[in-house]
């Protein structure tokens, strides 16, 4: 989006993407993200104000579809979320002093009177996801032997659990390196 083209009293934006959109933005992320069931809406507000800094104020919903880290089950993670966004012209970056302050280290910059609310939008649905999804805060994930999932038999007792070395431990290690 051109900044040039954002008028004076300002410009909103209603966005609807797919869960499509979504997992192509995702690309590799850290934790794993199945889709963005029913698709993601947004509305961005945005204004130029007389610094020439752009001022977004936003809300973001979707429906996320995380997979747990302990029973490897995937369940839903809602975001709801309300944001605001401060973005200098890239070209003040390159005239700050030396020592770069906190606060400018956490800026965003856009660039060419240019930036991509697609980008703002995702970013905003990143940083609501945990960083360690679980599907529910108790979980008691697998079985470290057999691989029975221990929120449907939680009185399981496996009877030769050889611990740390067995063959399912090892399978699970290999796909949590994959993941
Ligand atoms: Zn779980
Ligand atoms: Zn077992």
């Amino acid at each position: 989006m051109n900044i040039r083209e954002i008028p004076k009293d300002g410009k909103k934006i209603s966005m609807v993407k797919s869960s499509e959109w979504f997992m192509g933005m995702v690309g590799d992320a850290a934790i794993d993200i199945e889709s963005a069931r029913d698709g993601i809406n947004s509305t961005i507000d945005v204004h130029i104000q007389d610094d020439a800094s752009v001022a977004i104020e936003g809300s973001v919903h979707a429906d996320v579809v995380l997979r747990c880290v302990k029973c490897l089950e995937p369940f839903q993670s809602p975001v709801d979320r309300e944001f605001s966004v401060v973005l200098e012209p890239y070209e003040r970056s390159l005239s700050l002093s030396r020592s770069i302050s906190r606060a400018e280290l956490d800026a965003e910059f856009y660039s060419d009177n240019e930036f991509d609310p697609d980008v703002i939008v995702f970013e905003q649905i990143m940083l609501s996801l945990p960083l360690y999804p679980l599907c529910r805060p108790a979980c008691r994930g697998l079985c470290s032997h057999c691989g029975i999932d221990l929120n449907e038999h939680p009185e399981h007792q496996c009877q030769n659990d050889t611990g740390a070395n067995s063959p399912f431990r090892e399978q699970m290690n290999k796909i949590r390196k994959i993941l």
